[in-house]
């Protein structure tokens, strides 16, 4: 097993190599930087989003735009912070003008986030959204039908909620996210701390 020093190490050889990566052309051409991920590498609960937007992409961390700022006043309403838990993103870089992740750039970067997971080992993973939903758990899941609800994968418990994105227009869905983090601060009250 890793020790934390290692584990550290480990996480920003990694970083380095997702920075140089160019396997997606396009997204390599259109990025500012790509954006590995942020928090405490001994975080028990782990957030996976979609991919970068131009907020990211400027800044290299994830979630630090609108949808970020609302991740973050939700995950305070529950107590905790950003540097207690570890975000990333399915896709590393920017792809252009904010469209879909495509699925080869789904497959060309699932090894980055494999890394993340297996070295962080997190006790919950919560997605965010459809992509990380499909990409993670089960491409036939929709997150309207799962959110809310725990499901185990190859030893992994997941924790599926709708993106902070859809809920900055939606007040539908921003009501739905704020109930899926109480039920997810139960989850962690009982099972995690
Ligand atoms: N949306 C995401 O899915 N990830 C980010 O990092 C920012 C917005």
């Amino acid at each position: 097993m890793a020790t934390d020093v290692s584990r550290e190490q480990l996480l920003s050889e990694l970083y380095s190599k997702i920075k140089k990566c160019s396997k997606c052309s396009e997204l390599v051409a259109y990025r500012k930087q790509a954006v590995p991920g942020v928090g405490n590498p001994k975080a028990e609960i782990m957030f996976v989003g979609e991919a970068p937007g131009a907020d990211e992409d400027r800044q290299g961390f994830p979630f630090v735009g609108k949808a970020g700022q609302l991740l973050n006043r939700l995950l305070e309403k529950i107590g905790l912070h950003r540097d207690d838990v570890y975000i990333a993103n399915i896709l590393k870089c920017r792809p252009p003008e904010n469209r879909e992740p495509q699925p080869v750039e789904i497959d060309n970067c699932r090894e980055y986030l494999h890394a993340q997971i297996t070295l962080i080992r997190p006790r919950l993973i919560c997605t965010l959204g459809n992509p990380a939903l499909k990409t993670l758990i089960d491409p036939s899941l929709t997150i309207g039908k799962v959110h809310g609800q725990v499901l185990r994968k190859n030893g992994l418990v997941f924790f599926p909620i709708y993106h902070p994105a859809a809920a900055l227009h939606q007040g539908k869905t921003l009501n739905e996210l704020v109930g899926d983090f109480e039920a997810l601060q139960k989850y962690i009250r009982t099972e995690i701390s």
